[in-house]
C-alpha cells in the first residue's frame, strides 16, 4: 500500500462513521501566543473543546501537518538519529465535539488496525491512565474496561501521567488517553523478550502509533483542573509511523514517503544510505528537515532572526550543518530536493506545488548566506587556534564564534577535536545559559487566570458598522511582563474595537462608565478567538455598563490604507504580473506595507504605473461591496483571491473594490474615494524572491504634499520668485560651470605665474638653490609647484609656508640627489621648524609636510631654514 492509499483508507474509514473530511490547518500559527507551531492534530480545534466557539460538525477526520521543535513537545534533537520521530510529520486524527466518547474511540481504532489495515494483534498493545495523586485524579476505570473487552488482559498496560496524561501545553485543554503501541521485531527477538516489556521504552522496533485523548478538563494558569463544558475525542496517529508498519520496513526513513528524497540525496551528494551511521544520521537529518522548511515556508513563515522564523532558520541550518560536515556538501543543495517533495506531496498538500518557486528560493538563498558563515566561521576558528594557549580553547572564545557569527558548537568541537585541540565545553554552556536567562527575564509573561463575570459563548464584533457603543465586561485577567510592565486583557460581550489581525493593527481608544470613569484602550488583539482589550488599568467597578467609543482618527487612516493595499495588490497583478502573490502586509495607521512575490526589482516605470493605477481607483470612487459570513470554499469559487493562513470551518469576508475581491476580516472605505490618493515612498528587498513597497494614503499623503509645497515655496523664495523656478534653476547651474571652468583657468594661469617669479627668487647657497618663501594655497596646490620647480632642477631646498584658515603648514622639498649627496632629510627639517608654529609633521627625505597652529611663526621658520645649509 502506498502512502498515498493509506492516507486515504484512514480518510475514508471515519468518513463511513459519519465524520466530515477536512483539510489540514496551516502548520504556522498565528493567533495563539502561547504555541508557533501547529503540534498536534487538535490545535485547530480547541476552542471547540474550550466552549469558545461551536463547531461546524461533531464528527471530523483529517490529517494534520504538525511540527514539533519547540515548547512543550520538541522532538528536533532526536530527529535523524532515530528513525520515527520527525520535526515535521503527519498526525491522522478523529475527532468528536461532545459528541462520541471513549467505547467508540477505542473500538473504532481497534477496528482500523486490525480489520481495515489487517495488522496483526499480536502486535498490538494498548495503554490506560493509572490515576495521578497530585492532581486527585483515579485510574481510567472505563477505558481499561472498555480494552478488556476486546485486547487480553497482559496486553493493556497501566500509564503513568508522563505518557498517559496528554496535554498540548503548561495551561489549555486536556485529559487522560490510551495509547496504541506496536512491535515490529522479527518472530526471535520477540520471543526472547516480551514486547510488553519494551512498551515505553524508547524502543526503535516497539513504538506509540495512536493516541487516543478523551478531552476532558482545562489546565489553568495555577496548574489546577476544570471541567470542560463537555467530553470529546481527540486521537492523533502518526501517518509515517503506520506506513512503516503497513509497508512492513523497520524505519519511517525507508517508507516511500521519504525514500524519494533520500535516492535525490544520495544521488546528488554520492554518499550511498544504508552503509554508514554518521552519514546516515545526516541523509534522514536533511530528508526530514526539508519537508519541515518547506512546509513552514508553503504557509507562509519565512527564515528570519526571531520568533517562528528564527525556529525555521535554526532548522534548515541544521540540515546544511550536517551536510557539510558528513556529507561534504559546500554549495547549496538543499533547495534542489522541494522539487521531489512537491511531487509527491501536492496530492495532499497543494500549497506544496503553488508555492515551490518560493520556496526554492527562499531555501537557496538561506543556505548560500549560512555556507559564507560557515567559511568564514573557519577562518575565524583557524585564528582562534593559532593564538590560542597550550591546544585550550575557552568556553567565552566558543560562544563569542557561535553567538556572534552563527558558528555552530558542534561542529567547533569536531574540528578542535580533529586537530588536537581540546574545549571548554562546561564554560561554553554557562555562557549559553546566561544567554537564555538574560532572554528569557526580557521576554517572560505571567498570565493570571480569567475572572470571569459573565458565560458568553460568543464575543460579536461589530466595529465594522459601529464605533461607539454600550458594552459590558465578560471577563478579564491581569497580566505582567518585563516589557510591558502589569497590563490588563478584558473582553467584552461585544465590541467594536478591531482587533489586530491580517496585517491590520488593533484599534485604540477607551470605555467610559455613565459615573464618568474612563479607562484607555492601548490596543486591541486576538487570542484563541477572543478579541482581547489592553488596559493599563481596571474599571472601578467592571460589572458596570460602559459605553466604548473607538479611535475615529486612527480608524479611519488605518481602513483608507487597508483599503489601499488591496488596491496595490490588483495593481501588483496587473503591471508585474499574475506570478504576484500577497507574501504579508503592515496596515498601521500612517502608512502601509506589502509583501509579495516578484524575482526582480520594480523599475520606476512599473511603480509610477502601480501608483497611477491605484489612483485611478481611488478617482473612480469605487463604493465598498462586503459579503459577512461566506463559507470560504463558496468565497473562492466566486473568484476572491485566497490568503493562507484560512482554516477549515472558517466563515470569511469577501471585500470587493471594483474588480478587486479579497477575502479580508479588516477595516476597510466605504468608499475609494476616501482613501484620497495614494503615494509610493518605498521599493525594497525582503527575502529571495520577496519584494516590498511601503505607502501612504490620506492624512499621510496631505503632509506630504503639504510638506512638498512648502519645500517649493522655500525654494522659489531663495530664487527671488521666479516665474519659472526649473528654468531660474537650471540658468543657475549653467552659470555655475561656466564661472568654475574660468575659475580653473585662471588658477592655472596664476600657478604659471608664480612658478615664473618663484624661479627669479632662487638663491644660491653653499652650491644650493635654496628658497624660503610664503605662498598662500592649499597643502594639494603648494606640494603641486614644489614638484614641479623640482623637475627642472636637480639641487634644490626648497621650504614653503602658508596660510589657511588660522593654521600653518610648512613644505619642504629637497632634491633626491642633493638629499642623498648632504644627507639632508626633509622630514627632519618639517619637524624642526614645524616647532616654531606650534606643530609637527614628517614625511620623506626629499619631501615632507607639517601642520601647526601658530601662523605667526612662520617668518621665524621661514629665516632659520637656511641654517640647515650652513
Ligand atoms: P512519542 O512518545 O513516540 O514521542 P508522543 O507521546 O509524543 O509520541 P503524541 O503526542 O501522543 O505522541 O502524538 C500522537 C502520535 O503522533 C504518536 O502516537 C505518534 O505516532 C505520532 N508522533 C508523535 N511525535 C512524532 C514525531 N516527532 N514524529 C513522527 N510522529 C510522531
Ligand atoms: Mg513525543
Amino acid at each position: 500500500m502506498t502512502s498515498q492509499e493509506i492516507r486515504k483508507r484512514f480518510l475514508s474509514f471515519f468518513e463511513e462513521k459519519q465524520h466530515s473530511i477536512v483539510p489540514s490547518a496551516p502548520m504556522v500559527i498565528k493567533d495563539d501566543p502561547t504555541l508557533m507551531f501547529t503540534n498536534a492534530g487538535m490545535n485547530q480545534f480547541k476552542e471547540y473543546f474550550l466552549g469558545n466557539k461551536k463547531p461546524v460538525a461533531v464528527r471530523v477526520t483529517d490529517s494534520q501537518k504538525c511540527l514539533r521543535v519547540s515548547g512543550k513537545h520538541n522532538d528536533l534533537e532526536e530527529v535523524g538519529k532515530d528513525t520515527y520521530h520527525h520535526t515535521m510529520f503527519e498526525m491522522l486524527g478523529n475527532w468528536s465535539f461532545g459528541d462520541y466518547f471513549k467505547k467508540e474511540a477505542i473500538a473504532w481504532a481497534w477496528e482500523l488496525l486490525t480489520e481495515e489495515f489487517g495488522i496483526d494483534k499480536d502486535r498490538l498493545y494498548v495503554t490506560f491512565f493509572e490515576g495521578a495523586s497530585d492532581d486527585g485524579l483515579a485510574e481510567d476505570g472505563e477505558a481499561r474496561k472498555l480494552w478488556k473487552e476486546i485486547v487480553p488482559e497482559d496486553r493493556i498496560i497501566p500509564g503513568s501521567k508522563k505518557d498517559n496524561f496528554w496535554e498540548m501545553g503548561d495551561q489549555g485543554p486536556c485529559g487522560p488517553c490510551s495509547e496504541i503501541h506496536i512491535d515490529i521485531r522479527s518472530a526471535e527477538e520477540r520471543s526472547r523478550i516480551s514486547g510488553r516489556e519494551l512498551v515505553n521504552k524508547d524502543h526503535p522496533q516497539v513504538v506509540e502509533i495512536w493516541n487516543l485523548v478523551f478531552m476532558e478538563f482545562n489546565r489553568k494558569a495555577d496548574g489546577s483542573l476544570e471541567k470542560l463544558p463537555a467530553r470529546h475525542v481527540d486521537t492523533g496517529m502518526g501517518f509515517e509511523r503506520l506506513c512503516m508498519v503497513l509497508q512492513g520496513v523497520q524505519s519511517n526513513y525507508d517508507t516511500d514517503v521519504f525514500t524519494p528524497l533520500i535516492r535525490e540525496i544520495e544521488a546528488i551528494t554520492n554518499v550511498p544510505y544504508g552503509k554508514e551511521e554518521k552519514t546516515d544520521i545526516a541523509v534522514r537529518v536533511i530528508a526530514d528537515h526539508v519537508r519541515a522548511v518547506a512546509f513552514a515556508i508553503a504557509d507562509g513563515q519565512l527564515p528570519s532572526n526571531t520568533g517562528a522564523g528564527y525556529v525555521i532558520r535554526r532548522i534548515l541550518r541544521r540540515a546544511i550543518r550536517y551536510g557539510f560536515t558528513f556529507l561534504g556538501t559546500k554549495e547549496p543543495f538543499i533547495y534542489k530536493l522541494v522539487d521531489t517533495l512537491s511531487n509527491q506531496m501536492h496530492q495532499a498538500f497543494p500549497e506544496i506545488r503553488s508555492q515551490k518557486n518560493l520556496v526554492v528560493n527562499v531555501i537557496r538563498e538561506e543556505e548560500q548566506s549560512f555556507l559564507k558563515t560557515l567559511d568564514q566561521g573557519l577562518v575565524l576558528l583557524d585564528t582562534i587556534m593559532v593564538s590560542a594557549r597550550d591546544n585550550h580553547i575557552s568556553g567565552a572564545k566558543a560562544f563569542e564564534l557561535y553567538d556572534t557569527y552563527g558558528f555552530p558548537i558542534d561542529l567547533t568541537a569536531l574540528i578542535l577535536g580533529e586537530k588536537g585541540y581540546s574545549l571548554d565545553t562546561e564554560g561554553f554552556e554557562k555562557e549559553l545559559q546566561k544567554q537564555k536567562e538574560r532572554s528569557r527575564a526580557a521576554t517572560s509573561v505571567t498570565t493570571g487566570d480569567w475572572v470571569v463575570l459573565a458565560e458568553d459563548d460568543e464575543e460579536e464584533f461589530v466595529g465594522y458598522d459601529i464605533l461607539d457603543t454600550q458594552v459590558k465586561i465578560t471577563r478579564y485577567r491581569a497580566v505582567k511582563s518585563k516589557k510591558d510592565g502589569e497590563m490588563y486583557q478584558v473582553v467584552f460581550n461585544l465590541t467594536p474595537f478591531y482587533p489586530e489581525g491580517g496585517g491590520q493593527v488593533g484599534d485604540k481608544g477607551y470605555i467610559e462608565a455613565s459615573n464618568g470613569d474612563v479607562v484607555y484602550i492601548v490596543d486591541t488583539k486576538k487570542e484563541n478567538n477572543l478579541i482581547i482589550h489592553l488596559t493599563r488599568n481596571l474599571p472601578r467597578d467592571p460589572e458596570a455598563t460602559f459605553r466604548a467609543v473607538v479611535d475615529n482618527n486612527q480608524r479611519r487612516r488605518t481602513s483608507a490604507n487597508h483599503t489601499a493595499t488591496h488596491l496595490l495588490h490588483q495593481a501588483l497583478r496587473k503591471v508585474l504580473g499574475e506570478h504576484v502573490e500577497q507574501k504579508g502586509s503592515m496596515v498601521h495607521n500612517d502608512h502601509l506595507r506589502f509583501d509579495f512575490s516578484h524575482f526582480s526589482k520594480v523599475s520606476p516605470e512599473e511603480l509610477q504605473a502601480v501608483e497611477d493605477f491605484v489612483n485611478a481607483r481611488i478617482r473612480e470612487q469605487l463604493p465598498l461591496e462586503e459579503k459577512r459570513n461566506v463559507p470560504f470554499q463558496q468565497a473562492i469559487d466566486e473568484g476572491a483571491m485566497a490568503l493562507f493562513g484560512e482554516k477549515y470551518g472558517d466563515t470569511v469576508r469577501a471585500i470587493r473594490f471594483g474588480k478587486s475581491m479579497e477575502l479580508c476580516g479588516g477595516t476597510h472605505v466605504g468608499n475609494t474615494a476616501d482613501i484620497w490618493h495614494f503615494i509610493i515612498t518605498g521599493e525594497s528587498a525582503v527575502a529571495s524572491g520577496i519584494r516590498r513597497i511601503e505607502a501612504i494614503t490620506l492624512d499621510a499623503a496631505k503632509d506630504y504634499f503639504t510638506s512638498q509645497a512648502d519645500t517649493f515655496r522655500t525654494v522659489k523664495n531663495m530664487l527671488k520668485n521666479a516665474s519659472d523656478p526649473i528654468k531660474a534653476i537650471s540658468t543657475l547651474q549653467e552659470e555655475n560651470s561656466t564661472l568654475r571652468k574660468q575659475v580653473e583657468s585662471l588658477l592655472k594661469d596664476k600657478a604659471k605665474n608664480l612658478k615664473g617669479e618663484l624661479r627669479n627668487q632662487l638663491e644660491e647657497m653653499n652650491g644650493v638653490r635654496f628658497l624660503a618663501t610664503r605662498i598662500d594655497l592649499d597643502a594639494a596646490a603648494v606640494k603641486d609647484l614644489a614638484f614641479d620647480l623640482g623637475r627642472e632642477y636637480q639641487d634644490l631646498f626648497i621650504v614653503f609656508a602658508a596660510e589657511q584658515e588660522g593654521k600653518a603648514l610648512l613644505t619642504c622639498y629637497i632634491s633626491k640627489e642633493l638629499a642623498e649627496a648632504r644627507s639632508l632629510h626633509a622630514g627632519q627639517v618639517v619637524r624642526e621648524l614645524g616647532k616654531l608654529i606650534q606643530g609637527g609633521g614628517g614625511g620623506q627625505a626629499f619631501f615632507a609636510t607639517a601642520g601647526g597652529k601658530n601662523p605667526g611663526g612662520i617668518p621665524q621658520a621661514l629665516e632659520k631654514a637656511r641654517d640647515f645649509l650652513k
